[in-house]
């Protein structure tokens, strides 16, 4: 069973900010800032890539709720909403989450890639390799 499974199963403990029928939402044990939390479905899927509509659509509305509570009771005005898929894109535990990072003043967060020119070639030719 995965980590996250132990945690849904209530064999590893969690500090739970929230929870219903099919999702559950507790403090990432590794805080970004105050109140990073991680939104996972009951139901295992590995990633983005594997997970079923029916659950990719009730997470987003999870994640706003838990934003919500975050902005309720932390007085916290803005957040990142963030997703790992894949090694490469730093996922680690292969359970589908999405971190809810509040921002705060002077948090030293930096999360935006660098800035590259616009280039209308590199463009199109990607453009139309995901098209056709
Ligand atoms: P990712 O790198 O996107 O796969 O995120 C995995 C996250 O899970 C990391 O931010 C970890 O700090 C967090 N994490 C790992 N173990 C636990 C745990 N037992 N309870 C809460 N969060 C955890
Ligand atoms: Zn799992």
């Amino acid at each position: 069973m995965c980590l996250f499974c132990k945690i849904i199963d209530g064999e590893i403990p969690a500090y739970k900010v929230y929870e219903d029928n099919d999702f559950l939402a507790f403090l990432d044990i590794s805080q970004a800032t105050p109140g990073h939390t991680l939104v996972v479905p009951k139901k295992h899927f590995d990633s983005i890539f594997s997970i079923d509509e029916e659950t990719a659509s009730k997470m987003l509305i999870v994640v706003s709720k838990v934003a919500n509570l975050l902005k309720d009771k932390l007085g916290v005005s803005a957040v990142n909403i963030l997703n790992n898929s894949g090694a490469l894109a730093g996922q680690t535990v292969n359970h589908i989450h999405i971190h809810i990072i509040p921002r705060y003043e002077n948090d030293n967060i930096h999360l935006a890639p660098d800035a590259h020119d616009f280039d209308a070639e590199a463009l199109a030719s990607t453009l139309s390799k995901i098209l056709n």
